[in-house]
């Protein structure tokens, strides 16, 4: 048995042509040596067990070669190719920057670097782990890496490019190794298990290659792990149970109690994991894994992007089948928290637990989904309906208040052409009155006597008794025809009383006829010529006159109104003794 723990050794590639899975890289080397173009450095980066220093040592190893053959392959046979493989050529000088990163360390090399090769044309360095170097160890090397002796080839291998100086990075041909696929392992894996005589089934060597990740110096240890424990026959279990590897089949089985909402399987699934020793962590990244599997199951051109074996290939087909988008989404999500947040939750246990309960509701929530959308799309459609009775009812509004609108402006317009109406007949009857007024004086223009009559409405100015009589006398002769009219007129005596009443007293009732038939011309005459609009008119006849003048007085009588007018009258009748 023990001759399989060293296969990893054993098999480690000689040739470009051995290398697993670099296939551009080895041939692009292969060529520049074929061409004898060789570049003073080269920087091979790649994440860690994917061949760089594996790639390193054969492109040392070649361009020592002495018998190189057709293919531009060592010969593996010369003095030079035997040391190499024998690990003690001298034409090799392997540094890990990891532990030796220092200035020092690196004068050391440079120091190393001068002297040509005792064997064989070249002096390979191969600087491991590269990104390690100091800053000031890297200005040291700069230099030296600018410049090599015709003699060196620096090999500068990385599994992280990012951190190597852009000053390095251009004075390098740079090599990107990529990760090996599980096909290629398993490819190669079942190679060495032909050879060995190992009996395997693919399935197994598939469970070995996933738990490489990518890194075929691992994938070489765990086959000689799993061969030392388990013989010349390998079965899919031993490699579960040697490589610690969660088995498919657990997943499978969740996945199905997650998609018939069964929480007490799931829960026991869970436990029993946990009772085998596996780490909850690691539980729920492979849970994680294994929906994102039937993820790319679900379509034939993502499948091949599952890198799992062909039996197992078929059992995700089949559940991916059976199982929703939104649901493997939606669990891909739960899982992807549960494992965000695995670190930092106390009880881990229960924390993972509640991810499964989450899970287990999930095709259980859609269904509720279902029913809320339902009810949802129910309501919109009351409410559509609603709406639509609202608009309704507010176009009924709208119009009511359109009408309404319309009937204000219609009663407005009535309004206007009223007020447009009431104007000309004000100034009609204005007009009619000033056309007398015209006939009767022949004074003003219709404008103008618009303007001051309009004036006159606003103005209520004082005059005297004599400013009456002279406006009496002008009315008189304005009307002079009127013979009549106009003596009685000349004869008024007006008396101005309280708040504008003008009392027109006249000696007759024909003076009082006559003139009471002039009134409304008067009182306008007054109002307009005297500037005061609240003239008004009283006319009567003064019956004391009249009756004096009238009455045939008896000597008493006579008597009595000369005594009132002279009393002296009544002292000189006694002294004189007079009588009757
Ligand atoms: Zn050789």
């Amino acid at each position: 048995m023990s001759d399989f723990i060293v296969s990893a050794r054993k098999y480690r590639p000689i040739t470009f042509d051995n290398v697993v899975g670099q296939l551009s890289i080895t041939t692009t080397l292969k060529n520049a040596i074929e061409n004898q173009k060789l570049a003073h450095a080269y920087l091979f980066t790649g994440p860690r067990g994917v061949g760089k220093t594996t790639c390193a040592r054969i492109f040392a190893k070649t361009i020592n070669c002495f018998n190189l053959d057709e293919s531009f392959d060592p010969c593996n046979e010369c003095e030079s190719c035997l040391s190499f493989n024998k690990n003690r050529s001298y034409n090799i000088h392997e540094l890990d920057a990891a532990s030796n990163n220092s200035v020092e360390d690196i004068r050391s090399l440079i120091e190393q670097v001068r002297i040509p090769p005792q064997v064989g044309k070249y002096s390979v360095y191969i600087i491991d782990e590269v990104h390690m170097l100091s800053s000031a160890a890297f200005n040291a090397f700069l230099k030296t890496l600018e410049e090599p002796p015709p003699h060196v080839v620096f090999i500068l291998a990385t599994t992280e490019k990012n951190k190597i100086l852009a000053t390095i990075l251009s004075r390098c041909q740079i090599f990107d190794f990529n990760r090996i696929t599980v096909d290629d392992s398993v490819d190669f894996l079942s190679k060495i298990a032909i050879k060995e005589k190992i009996e395997v089934n693919l399935e197994a060597l598939n469970v070995i290659a996933q738990k490489a990740d990518g890194a075929m110096r691992d994938a070489l240890s765990f086959f000689d792990q799993i061969v030392s424990f388990s013989g010349k026959k390998i079965s899919y279990q031993n490699v579960i149970d040697n490589l610690n590897v969660l088995d498919y089949d657990y997943y499978f089985r969740l996945t199905d109690a997650f998609a018939e909402n069964d929480i007490p399987r799931a829960l026991l699934i869970f436990n029993s994991i946990l009772e085998k020793g596996f780490d909850g962590h690691h539980f729920i990244t492979g849970l994680g894994e294994h929906f994102r599997n039937l993820l790319v199951s679900k379509d034939n051109k993502t499948l091949e992007l599952l890198e799992v074996g062909a039996s197992i290939k078929e059992k995700y087909k089949k559940q991916a089948n059976n199982s929703s988008v939104n649901f493997l989404f939606k669990a891909l999500q739960i899982s992807s928290n549960c494992d965000i947040n695995y670190k930092n939750s106390r009880n881990k246990r229960l924390h993972i637990e509640l991810s499964l309960l989450q899970m287990c509701d999930i095709l259980k929530q859609k269904e509720k989904q279902e029913i809320i959308k339902k009810v949802v799309n129910e309501k919109k459609e009351k409410l559509e309906n609603e709406k639509i009775v609202n608009e309704k009812k507010e176009n009924l509004e709208d119009k009511k208040i359109e009408i309404k609108k319309i009937e204000i402006k219609q009663n407005e317009k009535i309004e206007i052409k009223k007020e447009e109406e009431k104007k000309p007949n004000i100034k009609k009857s204005k007009l009619s009155s000033l056309i007398k007024k015209r006939e009767e004086k022949k004074l003003k223009k219709i404008s103008d006597f618009e303007e001051k009559n309009i004036s006159e409405l606003e103005i209520n100015k004082d005059f005297n008794e004599k400013d009456i009589k002279n406006n009496i006398e002008e009315f008189a002769n304005s009307i002079k025809e009127d013979e009549n009219l106009n003596v009685i007129l000349k004869s008024i005596n007006p008396v101005l009383k309280e708040n504008f009443l003008i009392e027109l007293n006249v000696n007759s009732n024909i003076a009082e006829k006559r003139v009471k038939e002039k009134h409304n011309k008067l009182l306008e005459f007054f109002r307009r010529n005297l500037k005061n609009n609240k003239i008004e008119l009283n006319i009567k006849i003064i019956k004391n006159i009249e009756k004096i003048s009238q009455k045939r007085l008896s000597k008493i009588d006579k008597y009595n109104y000369l005594k009132n007018k002279n009393p002296k009258i009544s002292s000189m009748k006694s002294m004189f003794d007079l009588g009757f």
